[in-house]
């Protein structure tokens, strides 16, 4: 067998995973068919969730150097923004970025950590048995096959794992186009973010670098041209014209593109050897910013759980709960931005303008505001964990960063316990029962750390021990009430591993 793991494609997506599984040791490479990185900047932010699993990794900081932080977000452009700054992280806002500089900074990591990616190679075929899956590619080096015990299609909306698995892919055809450009302004907007709806279409202008903003419209007439008609500079500036009643001197396109509202989730995101992750999995309009950092997210989820299963440790069930968590998660993804599809590109009556009047009115309340942006900033995702020992209200939540103070008083961050990719040991209750478990159990595949904490949190409170997952989402949590501590810490710990 060539690999461990192929993932075809070398997207955001594709290239955070082979980071992940590189770190763990398995034998990861990318087959991509693009000589370089795409130099368009399609996704522009990178949301509260997604920071913070980078932050795990070390990765954030890195992004930071590049990337402009922005503490809202939007809901269907409406005037009243969505506050990131009120959410519990660490990385309250949005990190605005060229998604052509995300993929350097995660292509760049993945290679150091030891990934092979060989690019200008095409996918043509893949087919699985029941021990393997065989590749075919055409590329520089001719037309070969390769072999791999797991195959992860990364490859975008047209995925060919997808197809050739048919896995169907439900959902709807676009019903609307919106124009999209990377302009120059001579006078530009002196608003970080520029929005506005009337009866004469919907506007976004958001900066993308120091000399670049991008610009976003539908405009009701022109809704209905097609997705590959090439769009003009003459079209951007007369819908800004229209919409805004001025166009900042526009100039210079660096990247103009036309984009719809095709809605679809694939049925199953796992076929046997085959997973599917990103754009591949789901595909839909791209409200609110949310498609990149989904994807990351859920490369994230499957990373560790494939290098488990590659590694021999992975428990029964592990593999499919990739699906079963993040499934649901991107159903209401795609509720999420049918419905800013509904607010801001379909009807541009008074009857429209006065619903989008009452809804931002309803977001200057604070919960309702914090509802929405918790949805956009995927904080409020929850899951079902496998083989909880406890019934603590952690259980399956995110880890958000914590402060602690470890036994010889160093201080630290519970992200930067996560560097390696493994499950987190957490003993706050100092209590020497946990060490004296960990020594009679053969179970290695965790980092132990004994701390406590430094400010008071008021979900950490009552926690004796637990166990967060490579991802940093909570897999048990044991409260120091619990009247089986010893046995309970002990089933934890051997629930992460095979039987
Ligand atoms: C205009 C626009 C604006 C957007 N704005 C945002 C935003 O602000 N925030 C956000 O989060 N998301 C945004 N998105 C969505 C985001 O760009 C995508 O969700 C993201 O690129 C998905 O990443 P991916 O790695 O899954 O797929 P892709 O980026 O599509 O990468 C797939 C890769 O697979 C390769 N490939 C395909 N087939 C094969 C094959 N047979 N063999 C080898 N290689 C293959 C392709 O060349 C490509 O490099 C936007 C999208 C658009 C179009």
């Amino acid at each position: 067998m060539n690999y461990d793991v192929i993932i075809i494609g070398g997207g955001p997506v594709g290239m955070i995973l082979a980071g992940e599984l590189a770190l763990a040791e398995v034998k990861v490479c990318i087959l991509e068919k693009l000589e370089d990185t795409t130099p368009y900047s399609r996704a522009l932010s990178i949301h509260p969730r997604t920071l913070e699993i980078l932050d795990l990794r070390g990765i954030k900081t890195e992004l930071l150097k590049i990337g402009k932080p922005l503490p809202t977000g939007h809901f269907a452009g409406l005037e009243t923004r969505l506050d990131f700054t009120v959410i519990d992280s660490s990385s309250n806002y949005s990190l605005f970025i060229a998604q052509s500089e995300t993929e350097k900074v995660l292509e760049r990591r993945s290679r150091e950590l030891g990934a092979e990616i060989r690019r200008g190679t095409e996918v043509t075929s893949i087919s699985p048995n029941s021990e393997y899956v065989e590749v075919t590619v055409t590329g520089t080096e001719g037309e070969m096959t390769l072999t791999a015990a797991y195959v992860v299609g990364a490859d975008g909306a047209g995925s060919i794992v997808r197809k050739q698995a048919n896995i169907p892919f439900n959902g709807t055809d676009a019903t609307l186009t919106a124009v999209q450009g990377d302009v120059v302004f001579k006078r530009p907007p002196t608003s970080s973010v520029v929005s506005s709806f009337n009866e004469n279409g919907m506007i976004m202008i958001v900066p993308v670098t120091k000399e670049l903003h991008r610009v976003v419209f539908i405009d009701p007439d022109r809704k209905s041209i097609p997705k590959d008609t090439p769009v003009t500079l003459e079209e951007l500036r007369s819908g800004m014209l229209r919409i805004l009643g001025d166009d900042y001197g526009i100039s210079n396109p660096y990247w103009m593109t036309r984009f719809g509202n095709a809605t679809r989730q694939a049925d199953r995101y796992r076929e046997g050897r085959l997973f599917l992750v990103g754009d591949a999995a789901h595909i839909h309009f791209p409200a609110g910013g949310q498609g990149m950092n989904v994807g990351l997210q859920e490369a994230m989820n499957l990373g560790w759980k494939l290098a488990a299963q590659v590694k021999g440790w992975a428990p029964d069930g592990l593999l499919d709960s990739y699906h079963e968590e993040r499934f649901p998660v991107n159903s209401a993804l795609l509720r999420n931005t049918r419905v800013q599809t509904l607010l801001f590109g379909t009807d541009f009556s008074s009857t429209t303008i006065h619903l989008r009047r009452m809804i931002a009115d309803l977001l200057e309340y604070p919960e309702a505001n914090y509802h929405l942006a918790s949805q956009i900033a995927a904080v409020d995702v929850r899951y079902d964990v496998l083989n909880t020992v406890s019934a603590h209200p952690l259980n399956g939540r995110r880890l958000a960063e914590i402060k602690l103070r470890k036994g010889n008083g160093d201080l630290l961050s519970s992200y930067e316990l996560f560097r390696e990719g493994k499950y987190v040991l957490l003993s706050l209750g100092n209590d020497p029962i946990v060490e004296s478990i960990i020594r009679r159990l053969p179970i290695q595949h965790f980092t132990y750390v004994s701390a406590t904490l430094v400010e008071p949190a008021i979900d950490w409170n009552n926690v004796h021990t637990a166990m967060i997952r490579p991802d940093g989402y909570i897999a048990w949590a044991i409260s120091n009430q619990e009247s089986e501590l010893e046995q309970c810490i002990e089933e934890g710990i051997k629930s992460i591993s095979k039987k």
